[in-house]
């Protein structure tokens, strides 16, 4: 079972990362991926990662755009040559806190997407309320085919999770909304695209699911999400592990 985005560099496991890892193996985590929000927090969670023998990513996040250089490769080069860093991110755009201005979060999308293309990693993407404008972006700069990614903590409906996979054979990152009560839309768009085009995520501390719903998530609680898709799509539960897995391995190669 791996966890293709959590942020385990965050503060709040300070007093206690090395048990919340080995909480994680003893639930089954096999790799987790520890995912950057910006140049900072990037550097932090590569360091982590090669600590624990774990992945990261190194990115800037949609919040973090109005502080992003006009050129990322001086400062992002150095740090996508390290053998831990597995995928550009997390980018892209969040209309629902609009924290930074909107033509900068398109602008280093754009400059994220070009260097993913590049160097040849696959991009984890973060949308939130922007659907469209997020799409025509991926018209004119992501190349299916020769570009891989996923969109992480994927909570759209059935029709957006098609033109996701269906026009550019992305991955849904599925993390605890899905076992939220009020997500049937969410439920609804994992059927339509089955669990082939699915990875898991936990995005803690963040998002746990039920029945963590409130408290500081981690690796660990990805079984929760596990159980809940098989039970959504009505397979086993080592199907669900396994063919994630799989899907997992080929993004990210971990
Ligand atoms: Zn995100
Ligand atoms: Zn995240």
């Amino acid at each position: 079972m791996i966890d293709t985005h959590c942020h385990l560099q965050d503060k709040q496991y300070d007093g206690d990362r090395e048990q919340t890892i080995a909480r994680a193996y003893d639930a089954g985590l096999t790799a987790m991926v520890l995912v950057g929000c910006d140049l900072e927090d990037s550097r932090r969670a590569i360091e982590i990662a090669k600590h624990f023998s774990l992945s990261a990513s190194a990115g800037i996040h949609p919040h973090e755009a109005k502080n992003a250089p006009e050129n990322l490769t001086p400062d992002f080069g150095p740090l996508l040559i390290e053998r831990c860093v597995v995928a550009i991110g997390e980018t892209g755009l969040d209309y629902y806190y609009d924290h930074s201005p909107r033509e900068a979060q398109a602008r280093v999308l754009r400059a994220q997407l070009r260097l993913a293309r590049e160097r040849g990693l696959p991009v984890i993407f973060h949308q939130r309320d922007a659907f469209d404008d997020f799409v025509a972006i991926l018209r004119e700069e992501f190349v299916p085919g020769e570009m891989r990614g996923v969109v992480h903590c994927f909570t759209g409906n059935a029709e957006q999770a098609r033109t996701l996979v269906g026009d550019f054979d992305l991955r849904l990152g599925i993390g605890g909304v899905v076992t939220f009560s009020k997500a049937d839309a969410l439920r609804a768009a994992v059927r339509a695209v089955g669990i082939e085009n699915v990875v898991l995520e936990t995005d803690c501390p963040y998002l746990a699911p039920m029945p963590m719903r409130g408290r500081r998530n981690e690796p660990a609680y990805l079984r929760h999400t596990a159980d809940k898709l098989a039970e959504v799509l009505a397979i086993g539960f080592e199907e669900i592990v396994a063919t994630t897995d799989r899907n997992a391995y080929t993004l990210f190669g971990v």
